[in-house]
């Protein structure tokens, strides 16, 4: 098959066809017209991968958790899914704080621009405050409260509420383990079927996402540049260290973490995992939203990576909600970067502060563009370093959130082959060549 037929390729050249159509358009005043014409596409792309989030996620995880004869491989499985995320979360705020620490891209800030940050985004950080207050002001157990739904439909009209279709999931897939097979039987068939149509329409949704990636790209061009692209140039090089300190701290993250992770639990190479997912990191990396990237990741772990579906299921629409890998790293690189620059110097007190809270705060963060901004607030509070200071890394945030969002999905699926290695459930890699974008 020739190379530019295959997805990964053709979302690739969308996606840098996307980068120049914004540049362009930027340039000659084409803003309004990609905003009007081109954007609905990408809405259009995100909001179908959207839609098919929350059926995916009940009827796989139905169907997985009814094939456990066993339910305290439920409960280990879960165990060890949790423990993993927590560790990997851990290390990632360990390495971000390490990189922000040697580089200190907050002392080459200069003054100036200091300032002028601070008075342009002054307004967008009273609204991340805002959002973030609601989330301090809540009991502290409310999260675990949360999980539980007082109503099917109310769950599941929200993909914010994905650990409430989890927790149906399963006790739904409990109680099918747990009545006479002749019973439970038609409805595992229903929710069977129901997961093959969906995966069907996943692979029918991806026909398109070179379209969908390109509409993305070129808005969030647009966007970045606003009125003035050669001020938004400068303000990418003005935040040059800090962007590039965030960037080799997720690149240590997954070329250490992920690689010793396989090197434990599987002999699985880094390189072909990552060449497995490509499509889902891409889809990441263009839509900032590790939830729209669901259904793409599943599909992607359990047919290419081999993972058993009872496995991927349960961890990753988890992951997607609660393991934020790259957001964790991003926030504590953010928070010492505003402390430098404000000139504070922070105490080891204050950056083992910042382990704890930004594992909370990713873990809090929604898998949707712009959350872990939201959340570095309660970062900031904990340090006392003042919230305006968001201000100064909002104007790159936006590129920011994509990569750290390919990070995250990619520490969900490398979570998912290390517990499946584990559990015994995990297949052949396998490269999709079939994967033809005609
Ligand atoms: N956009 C990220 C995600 O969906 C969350 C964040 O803002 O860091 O995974």
């Amino acid at each position: 098959m020739k190379w530019y037929k295959k997805l990964h390729w053709q979302i690739i050249i969308g996606l840098i066809l996307g980068l120049i159509w914004g540049l362009l358009s930027s340039a000659i005043g084409l803003q309004e017209f990609t905003s009007d014409f081109i954007r609905p596409f990408g809405d259009i792309f995100v909001t179908m991968l959207k839609l098919i989030a929350i059926p995916l996620v009940l009827a796989s995880l139905v169907v997985g958790i009814s094939s456990l004869n066993d339910m305290t491989k439920l409960s280990r499985m879960g165990g060890k899914t949790i423990g993993i995320y927590m560790v990997t979360t851990t290390l990632a705020i360990i390495i971000g704080l390490s990189v922000v620490n040697v580089m200190q891209p907050g002392k080459t800030l200069p003054l100036e621009t200091r300032v002028s940050l601070m008075e342009s985004y002054s307004d967008a950080v009273g609204d991340r405050d805002e959002a973030a207050r609601e989330v301090l002001d809540r009991s502290p157990l409310a999260f675990i409260v949360d999980i539980v739904p007082e109503n099917f439909f109310e769950a599941a009209s929200d993909n914010a509420n994905m650990l409430q279709v989890v927790f149906i999931a399963i006790l739904l897939g409990i109680g099918i383990v747990k009545i006479p097979i002749q019973k439970g039987e038609p409805l595992i068939n229903v929710f069977d079927a129901l997961n093959e149509v969906i995966i069907k329409i996943v692979d029918l949704i991806m026909k398109t996402a070179p379209y969908g990636v390109f509409a993305l790209m070129a808005v969030v061009i647009i966007d970045l540049a606003g009125d003035d692209l050669g001020q938004a140039v400068n303000l990418l090089q003005a935040l040059g260290w800090y962007t590039i300190a965030v960037v080799i701290g997720l690149f240590l993250h997954v070329s250490i973490v992920y690689f010793s992770l396989f090197k434990i639990f599987s002999k699985m190479r880094l390189r072909d995992f990552l060449k497995a997912i490509q499509p889902a990191i891409l889809l990441g990396f263009s839509t900032s939203s590790s939830v729209a990237t669901l259904p793409v990741t599943m599909e992607r772990v359990e047919k290419n990576l081999g993972v058993e579906e009872e496995v991927s299921s349960f961890v990753l629409p988890v992951g997607a909600t609660i393991n934020m890998d790259g957001t964790s790293l991003y926030q504590a690189v953010a928070a010492v970067f505003i402390a430098q620059a404000l000139g504070m110097d922070l105490t080891i007190a204050q950056q083992l502060t910042i382990v704890l809270t930004a594992t909370l705060a990713s873990i809090g963060a929604a898998g949707v563009p712009g959350a872990g901004i939201i959340m570095l607030v309660i970062v900031l509070q904990a340090i006392q370093v003042p919230v305006e200071g968001i201000a100064l890394i909002l104007g790159v945030d936006r590129i920011l959130d994509m990569i750290r969002t390919a990070v995250n999905i990619t520490g969900d699926a490398a979570v998912a082959v290390a517990v499946a290695h584990t559990e015994g459930k995990l297949g052949a890699l396998h490269f999709d060549e079939e994967d033809a974008v005609e």
